[in-house]
């Protein structure tokens, strides 16, 4: 089998060093053909010296100039490109057959949308970016041959647990959440929550922006957004279940009462051997599940009064297009003002409400149209947080 080409977007984040860490187990069918990073030159220099891809792109042209400067010393023949545009080109060269889709929010739409119009095998971790782009981006996957892969752990426990032939006797789609580090907190205590302590997961390691989402329940409410346009399936049939534990990573309801589940331990290196190896499978690395050591299996309600965003992200879904980029981007610009403690963790649901029900109702029709609505909804985002300042 020849060896297939990977760009790994967001190669310096917590899913592109795992995805490496897998790639690195399997020499013999990968290769590294680009990896990108925001502005991070350490991390990628020495991705850089151990893959030798063919690219490095880095999104920050100061960091660009340094990284192919410190390859040059050592001798590297890595090009280095700088430049959000350079991210679409390593998406869709015909050099690479797969692309991990792993940057963090908004940023990585037009490159991983770039991805499937070249009819690469996507390997989707940037939920935001189906988020954003719903129909339009299944659309291009359809069109363009391109394949879909979901690396969000729930969705490819529900890749894993899902019928051959489309939906058949699908009732229900069960999506397991841990619920979150104030899982057992009462609601008075949350507004003086400090960054710290909302990017403290209890079961798993992962970038900032989504240990905050996972804090507030708004990873939950953007993976049924994700798991609707995944599955192709109404809002209604994605239940939300509270796991504690994070050993089911999410399960699938048939309609002859049976429900089947993917169990495992709490390590993105096991969807995204799966994603690599589909329709095969692939040693990860990661340790087999003792389950005598689990011993308990917890299932509770989601509480939608202290945690809102879960409740918003089915509203935005349902409203339409519009509102769903709109609460991503409120989301996003919100989680950046609370990490900076601008503002404090319960002004994150008031903030996201407020800027979503502001987007009009329908669906975009094309990526420009997306980009205004996400813009629009940042610049209004911006300023609810220069006026809760003021008052
Ligand atoms: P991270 O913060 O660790 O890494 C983010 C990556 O995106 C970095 O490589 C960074 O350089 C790059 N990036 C940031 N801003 C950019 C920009 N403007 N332009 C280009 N690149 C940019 O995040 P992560 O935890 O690896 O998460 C990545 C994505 O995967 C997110 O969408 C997240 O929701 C999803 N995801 C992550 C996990 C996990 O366990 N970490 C699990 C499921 C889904
Ligand atoms: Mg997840």
């Amino acid at each position: 089998m020849a060896s297939k080409g990977i760009t790994i977007l967001g190669a310096s984040g917590s899913i592109g060093v795992s995805t490496l860490d897998v790639l690195a187990r399997h020499p013999e069918r990968f290769h590294v053909f680009a990896v990108t990073a925001n502005s991070n030159v350490d991390k990628l220099f020495e991705q850089c010296v151990r893959f030798q891809p063919r690219y490095a792109v880095m999104v920050d042209l100061l960091a660009a100039g340094l990284l192919e400067q410190r390859l040059q010393a050592v001798g590297s023949e890595v090009v280095v490109l700088g430049g959000a545009e350079a991210l679409n080109m390593v998406a869709s060269s015909p050099d690479t057959d797969y692309v991990m889709a792993a940057i963090v929010g908004a940023a990585g739409l037009v490159p991983t949308l770039a991805a499937a119009r070249a009819g690469k095998r996507v390997m989707l971790a940037n939920k935001e970016a189906l988020v954003m782009s719903g129909q339009l981006f299944i659309d291009a996957v359809r069109e363009h041959g391109a394949e879909l892969l979901p690396i969000d752990s729930e969705h490819n426990a529900v890749f894993q647990c899902l019928p051959t032939n489309g939906n058949n006797g699908v009732e229900k789609i069960l999506l397991t959440a841990s619920g979150g580090p104030f899982r057992l907190w009462p609601a008075s205590a949350l507004q003086s929550i400090t960054p710290e302590q909302a990017v403290a997961h209890p079961n798993w390691s992962m970038g900032q922006k989504i240990s905050v989402d996972s804090a507030t329940l708004m990873n939950k409410g953007l993976e049924v957004i994700e798991a609707c346009w995944l599955f192709g399936l109404p809002a209604e049939r994605v239940e939300v279940v509270v796991h504690p534990q994070s050993t089911i990573h999410s399960m699938v309801s048939y309609n002859d009462g049976s429900v089947l589940a993917q169990l495992g331990n709490p390590d993105m290196r096991t969807p995204i051997a799966y994603a690599l190896g589909w329709p095969e499978r692939l040693t990860s690395g990661v340790a087999p599940l003792d389950l005598f050591a689990t011993a308990r299996l917890d299932f509770e309600q989601p509480d939608k009064e202290r945690f809102p965003c879960l409740q918003l992200a089915y509203d935005a879904h349902v409203r339409g297009g519009y509102a769903t980029i709109a609460l991503n981007a409120a989301n996003e610009v919100a989680v950046k003002a609370f990490l900076g403690r601008e503002i404090g963790f319960t002004d994150i649901p008031v903030l996201v409400k407020d800027v979503m029900h502001q987007a009009s109702t329908g669906t975009p029709m094309n990526l420009e149209e997306i980009l205004i609505q996400d813009e629009e909804s940042r610049l209004r985002s911006l300023s609810w947080i220069k006026n809760k300042k003021i008052h």
